[in-house]
């Protein structure tokens, strides 16, 4: 179990035996830049006051903790709290980590932004801070998915951004992502990649984690002042793991505050589609580091599904697979049926429309709060808002939508 002076990762970009840096021989320079210049700026004076004044006066952090009663009531058991980052500009977590990534673009001289996008949130947030920063940006994104997300390729094109569409492989994320991968080796010299999550090599787990652990900075100061303590279990859904993170890492040493991560179990069985990792698969090597994958016998990657567009992804990020195995963490997975009934009562009970991956670890709080005393604590990490997920939820309760 860490201890309290948890240093993770170590200089290799290692957490335990997960993380490090597989990529090819052509993107080694990049990331070395990239590392020099990160472990410079972390802890600039001038550049966290930067970060943490656009973090203020433009996506309006802090958000607050806020007590479900109502919820609570309904649920019969635990309080329940809700980390409000659905309250950010452009409704999720994913901003806290495109601000800072855009900053330290800035300061390396960089004039070109790329990022890859599966369900365009993060597209969306990049493209939000480039417009800010006047930088040109270019997100790619699997033709399939341009078709699924079509309201946040026009927003991403209403930001200035070029939405370039990837017509190899699956068409996804993953295709995506290699895309922007051979994009970088390509123009090196003037771009600057912002990968949206906790994965890819080393040093992204750790700076991605670093720009979202403002979400967990703020619950320490803003749960003693709402509930008087802290929280007895904290519950964060699990894509590749960044707001879990970001909720997650600023509590690693309290060691008496439970961290539960919540991935999509899809359909509800483990041998049909899902996309839970570290519930179902095992340690492989996926865009840059080891970590747990979803994998047949051979190591081919296997397909995901998820009713949440953001946690359909077969990797994780490899602090998670750390804190799994160290037993620091624990990773459960609800099915779609759990969480569009959660995100029925959050509607219903306290006016919230929560995003479907939000809505995740709402169902499995749902699951544990019951079994906890009235003075138990659960603080859930709202990651974001539900808007973007209305056309996916109508189709599951068959509704017309015209
Ligand atoms: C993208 C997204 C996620 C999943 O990504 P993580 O890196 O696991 O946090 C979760 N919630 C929302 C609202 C998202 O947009």
């Amino acid at each position: 179990m860490p201890t309290p002076d948890y240093q993770m990762p170590n200089a290799d970009g290692r957490f335990g035996e997960f993380g490090g840096s597989y990529v090819a021989e052509t993107l080694t320079f990049a990331l070395s830049q990239l590392r020099d210049a990160y472990s410079r700026y972390r802890h600039d004076d001038a550049f966290e006051r930067e970060r943490k004044n656009i973090l203020f006066e433009y996506v309006g952090r802090p958000c607050p903790v806020y007590h479900a009663r109502r919820l609570s009531e309904q649920y019969g058991g635990a309080q329940i709290y809700l980390k409000r980052e659905d309250l950010n500009h452009t409704g999720a977590h994913k901003i806290n980590n495109a601000v800072g990534q855009v900053l330290l673009a800035r300061r390396m001289g960089k004039r070109r932004i790329i990022a890859e996008t599966g369900a365009g949130q993060h597209g969306v947030a990049t493209a939000t801070v480039c417009a800010r920063e006047g930088l040109p940006c270019v997100i790619f994104m699997g033709a399939e998915d341009v078709q699924r997300q079509m309201p946040n390729v026009q927003r991403m094109r209403l930001l200035g951004a070029e939405v370039h569409t990837v017509h190899s492989g699956s068409q996804t994320l993953k295709d995506a992502l290699n895309e922007a991968l051979r994009d970088w080796v390509t123009n090196v010299d003037d771009t600057f990649y912002i990968i949206g999550s906790v994965a890819g090599p080393h040093p992204y787990p750790m700076m991605v984690r670093d720009f979202n652990a403002v979400i967990g900075e703020e619950c320490l100061k803003q749960m003693p002042e709402a509930a008087g303590r802290h929280p007895d279990t904290i519950i964060a859904c699990v894509g590749g793991g960044s707001n879990a993170m970001g909720i997650f890492y600023p509590y690693i040493s309290h060691t008496d505050v439970a961290l539960i991560g919540v991935e999509a179990g899809g359909s509800g069985d483990a041998h049909c589609l899902h996309a839970a990792t570290l519930s179902h698969g095992r340690p492989g090597v996926l865009h840059g580091s080891l970590s747990y994958l979803l994998q047949d016998e051979d190591g081919q990657v296997l397909a995901t599904n998820s009713i949440s567009a953001g946690l359909d992804y077969p990797g994780v990020g490899p602090e998670h697979s750390y804190l799994k195995e160290s037993g620091r963490a624990t990773y459960a997975a609800v099915s779609n049926d759990e969480t569009l009934a959660a995100f029925d009562d959050l509607c219903r009970l306290e006016g919230i429309l929560p995003a479907l991956e939000s809505a995740h670890a709402l169902a499995h709080a749902k699951k544990i709060a019951a079994k906890m005393k009235k003075d138990n604590i659960i603080l859930v990490n709202l990651s974001g808002r539900g808007d973007k997920d209305l056309a996916s939820i109508f189709k599951a309760k068959g509704w017309k939508t015209e």
